[in-house]
């Protein structure tokens, strides 16, 4: 474990501003605003500790699923949509982004604008930048945003609120996101993302459409894998048309999905093969620029087919006590590391290469190759990696 940062010195946010100084000069940003960023700028203590925060029990991705993407939520989603629906004809004409995609963005990120965060997005930003870890550069940059973003867009730069590390408005944009991204769709002269909805919602889909997003395709499906679906025998990973996963065994859930047979879909299996599966489209991947979280991906279009009113996911997830918490994870990859299989390193976060070390290792177990770290797993990889070391 990394040393715990402390609270930065006032003197450690002055330096960041300092140090900010010509190249926020550069950035167009006038003196005027520079000074105005920096009046009562003090070190946030909240911010330091939601940032070193390490959650005691995570969430496994069928519970974090559920709860973001929630009956209630999917009902307000409902009701937002049919008090706006000439705004989103509007935003679905320009962009091609779904309204049932907008509106669970925005469930999930604000909880459809309750829940924006109050914190003032520079002393948080700035707080960020002091504590000088790895990700200093980061923040720096995003700092620098949000100073432009004052500039532009004539706000004082107290007046920028968000999370504790800078996510703004009803979308939760960064400060580099929004300057990239925002649009003022309602043409008043201000980007604002706090106080309307309409340039915040099309900031959403501005971001997406730019990401490329395809109008008319949906995000991804739930799957159901039949009896003759044989993950000893195909890649599960590998991107195929639907026609060619229909030949290997899986089949959509429901009729009425917008997917081109030509179109690539990927297999993504949250928890595994008794769990529910998903084929996904490259839009999922647009979502995914929102949010690299594959959990947060899935929530967002499974939330948006439950506004659009499609059903509940046909299966159950598995109990949560077949997951392996944080030191499980970290203990799976030293012994498949032992073993000989690449994991990306030790650092429990299961991704791609431990996913793929984890099918490799059930192949040779012979048991279902679906790359889910399970404490049966867990347990064989042990044993493995004891028996390598008596032999
Ligand atoms: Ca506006």
């Amino acid at each position: 474990m990394q040393d715990r940062p402390q609270t930065p010195a006032q003197s450690d946010i002055a330096a960041v501003m300092e140090g900010l100084r010509s190249r926020a000069a550069s950035a167009g940003v006038s003196e005027k605003t520079f000074q105005a960023a920096n009046r009562d700028l003090e070190p946030d203590r909240e911010v330091v500790a939601r940032y070193t925060q390490q959650p005691e029990f995570e969430k496994t991705p069928g519970q974090y699923i559920a709860q973001l993407a929630s009956n209630a939520r999917a009902a307000e989603g409902r009701r937002k949509l049919a008090d706006a629906v000439e705004l989103f004809d509007a935003i679905e004409a320009d962009y091609g982004v779904p309204r049932v995609v907008l509106a669970a963005i925005w469930g999930i990120e604000s909880n459809f604008g309750a829940q924006m965060g109050e914190s003032r997005v520079i002393r948080s930003l700035a707080t960020l930048a002091a504590i000088k870890d790895r990700r200093a550069e980061f923040w720096t940059d995003q700092l620098l945003a949000a100073l432009d973003i004052a500039e532009q867009e004539r706000f004082a730069p107290n007046d920028l609120t968000g999370s504790w590390a800078g996510a703004m408005g009803h979308t939760q944009f960064m400060p580099r996101t929004y300057l990239a991204h925002a649009v003022d769709f309602d043409r008043d002269g201000q980007r604002d993302i706090w106080t309307s909805i309409a340039d915040a919602l099309a900031s959403a889909a501005a971001l997406l459409a730019h990401s490329g997003w395809i109008a008319d395709v949906d995000w991804g499906v739930e799957a159901h894998l039949l009896a003759s679906f044989d993950l000893t025998r195909t890649d599960p990973w590998r991107a195929a048309p639907l026609s060619e996963w229909r030949v290997r065994g899986i089949e959509p859930v429901g009729s009425d999905r917008r997917i081109a047979d030509d179109l690539k879909l990927r297999l993504i299996l949250p928890e595994g093969v008794s769990a529910p599966a998903f084929l996904v489209s490259s839009n999922f991947d647009m979502i995914l620029t929102y949010n690299r979280a594959q959990s947060y991906a899935l929530a967002v279009g499974h939330l948006s087919d439950r506004i659009s009113g499609r059903p509940p996911l046909s299966r159950a997830w598995r109990p949560p006590e077949d997951a392996l918490d944080r030191a499980g994870r970290v203990a799976l990859q030293e012994y498949l590391s032992a073993l000989g299989w690449d994991t990306g390193g030790v650092d429990g976060i299961i991704g791609p290469k431990t996913r793929s070390a984890i099918r490799a290792f059930q192949l040779r177990e012979r048991i279902v190759g679906d790359g889910y770290a399970t404490t049966d797993v867990l347990n064989r990889a042990r044993q493995a990696a004891s028996n390598l070391k008596s032999d």
